[in-house]
């Protein structure tokens, strides 16, 4: 499991869960049945379309202000295609580039 906080530099970083979209293996699906829209307990994972016709179907979306960075949605992805990716704690919507 993910861990939400490691060392890197002496400084604690946190982590929030993000989607693989670039990849042509590991990437979302868009499945109407996705584990890890369920498994969440804050609710940081939606999809606001949902259907089995993957066309018109949305990508989750995790919001990085609701997640905590716990990496349950990690293993719980069939496709491993979510992974974690240290974030700004002062800008908690702005990553890290080189990571
Ligand atoms: S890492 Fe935890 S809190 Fe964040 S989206 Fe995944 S399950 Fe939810």
């Amino acid at each position: 499991m993910a861990k939400s906080k490691k060392i890197k530099n002496g400084k604690s970083i946190k982590e929030v869960a993000k989607l693989k979209l670039k990849l042509k293996r590991n990437r979302c699906d868009k499945s109407p049945l996705c584990p890890v829209i369920k498994i969440c307990t804050l609710d940081a994972i939606t999809q606001k379309r949902r259907g089995f016709l993957n066309l018109f179907a949305d990508y989750p979306e995790i919001d990085p202000g609701k997640c905590m960075g716990c990496g349950v949605c990690v293993d719980a992805c069939p496709r491993g295609a979510i992974y974690m990716k240290p974030i700004d704690t002062k800008n908690k919507n702005k990553s890290y580039k080189n990571n």
